[in-house]
């Protein structure tokens, strides 16, 4: 049994070394995982960006600054996809694949600039820990720990209760590889098939947090 997790709205310029942590963890225990990072942070934190590459994690772009993209006008979210494909490729050396959009909002029109951009997707995703409502750690366990087979499970490493998530992923891993569960990249399911992801599902669109934390951070 293969799954994804996946890593969004990081690296934090609030906390700079909670993705650092996450890269620990998903050491300890030789998984590899897909990060989807905003451009803005990307250009904050280029060292800790460059950190989760070097580490053999896959990067997606996950816009600049996180917009609602079906708001913006085309030059709008052309820019949103090239200056975080731009800043990823600065700080990494790697041009990313695959965009997932902000909140999973999208539509054709906003497929088709990405596309554009040279992006695939868009990589939404199967299983949600709601990691970003701050469920507790025991919560986003019971989630990664009822994971199927080909599931590409949304988690964050950028979001103000992403320390749940690193305590729920340092738990949870190691029962799943004793499980049987290998963990892979979007890059590795591509290669199995991603129609489940790739097929904009509203039931599991779910606003988060992620918008009013950049925000006050500005
Ligand atoms: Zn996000």
């Amino acid at each position: 049994m293969r799954i994804a997790l996946t890593f969004d709205d990081g690296p934090n310029p609030g906390n700079p070394s909670l993705t650092p942590q996450f890269l620990d963890v998903l050491k300890k225990y030789n998984v590899t995982a897909t990060f989807f990072c905003i451009g803005v942070n990307v250009d904050a934190l280029p060292d800790v960006t460059k950190q989760i590459a070097d580490a053999g994690h896959l990067i997606g772009n996950h816009t600049y600054n996180h917009p609602s993209l079906p708001t913006l006008d085309d030059n709008a979210v052309l820019e949103q996809f090239t200056k975080t494909n731009t800043a990823i490729q600065n700080a990494t050396g790697q041009t990313p694949t695959y965009f997932r959009p902000p909140m999973g909002e999208t539509d054709d029109r906003v497929n088709g600039l990405a596309a554009q951009a040279g992006l695939t997707g868009p990589i939404l995703w199967t299983a949600d820990t709601k990691d970003y409502t701050g469920p507790g750690v025991d919560s986003i366990i019971q989630t990664l720990l009822s994971a199927k087979d080909g599931d590409v499970i949304l988690c964050h490493d950028g979001v103000l209760t992403s320390d749940q998530t690193l305590q729920a992923i340092d738990q949870a891993i190691p029962q799943l590889q004793q499980n049987g569960v290998e963990f892979i990249t979007i890059a590795q399911q591509a290669v199995r098939g991603l129609e489940k992801v790739l097929r904009p599902n509203p039931t599991i669109v779910i606003p988060h947090p992620s918008v009013p934390l950049l925000a006050q951070q500005r």
